[in-house]
């Protein structure tokens, strides 16, 4: 499997320059690892461009969620708007029951504001866990991460090896800019959740999210109480600084 990954990801290397728009990388992605991409939505904005994106094409990738539990009914009801708009289902990943409880009994059901260690205990459990069964077996892993969203994300780039997964980590929006990702959805209709009108602008679990003010960046919103280096649910911070694989 690692020598494919190296392959497409020297394939993709050599395309960069003609890639320029996440409609052209996401099928240039389909043409080299045919349906062996999982793409991870949460449903907010850059998610539901990616999904149109999926649908409209016909790509062959895995559309799946991970439904940590803590999702706002509106991420509810945008799930089922996008099924219904696009004719999909999209697999949901939860928690391992025997470890969310033990969870639950040792930390309490919102432990997480507690420290930093317990709040990525929970993330481990209700997310990370997740998304590793979701990728089993993947060559790929599509993310709706741009480089704008944070300090710690702006040196997010096209693709690159996750290695510690040893997957393609593929982020098609990674140089758009909000303000096109919400235009590109205002002009497809595309279903997105209702929070993002009320100020919220990254939405992930409820518990763990507050919609931001106009001077602060679109993550600050999500583990507020914690420090800002700290602010990242372990999903993407593993070795990606790997600059050597970067494209
Ligand atoms: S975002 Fe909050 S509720 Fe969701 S998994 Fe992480 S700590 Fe738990």
């Amino acid at each position: 499997m690692s020598i494919n990954i190296e392959k497409i990801l020297g394939l993709l290397k050599d395309e960069r320059e003609v890639l320029r728009d996440p409609v052209s990388r996401l099928i240039a992605l389909a043409e080299h690892c045919s349906s062996h991409a999982v793409f991870t939505t949460s449903f907010g904005l850059e998610d539901q461009m990616i999904t149109d994106i999926i649908a409209r094409e016909k790509l062959p990738f895995s559309i799946v969620t991970l439904d940590t539990g803590r999702f706002f009914p509106e991420t509810y009801d945008v799930w089922q708007r996008t099924e219904e708009r696009y004719a999909i289902r999209i697999k949901a990943y939860y928690p391992h029951s025997e470890r969310l409880t033990a969870l639950v009994a040792d930390q309490g059901i919102n432990g997480f504001y507690y420290s930093s260690q317990m709040r990525k205990a929970c993330c481990a459990i209700r997310k990370i866990e997740p998304l590793e069964r979701a990728t089993r077996g993947a060559l790929a892993w599509i993310t709706g991460l741009r480089r704008d969203q944070s300090k710690m994300r702006e040196t997010v780039t096209f693709v690159l090896h996750d290695t510690d997964r040893n997957l393609l980590k593929v982020n098609p929006l990674y140089d758009l800019t909000r303000d096109a990702i919400s235009a590109y959805t205002k002009k497809r209709d595309v279903p997105i959740n209702s929070l993002h009108q009320a100020g919220f602008l990254s939405i992930g679990c409820a518990p763990c999210t507050r919609p931001v003010q106009k001077d602060e960046d679109e993550r600050s919103g999500r583990w507020w109480w914690e420090k800002e280096s700290l602010k990242e649910c372990g999903l993407h911070t593993k070795r990606e600084k790997d600059s050597s694989h970067f494209i």
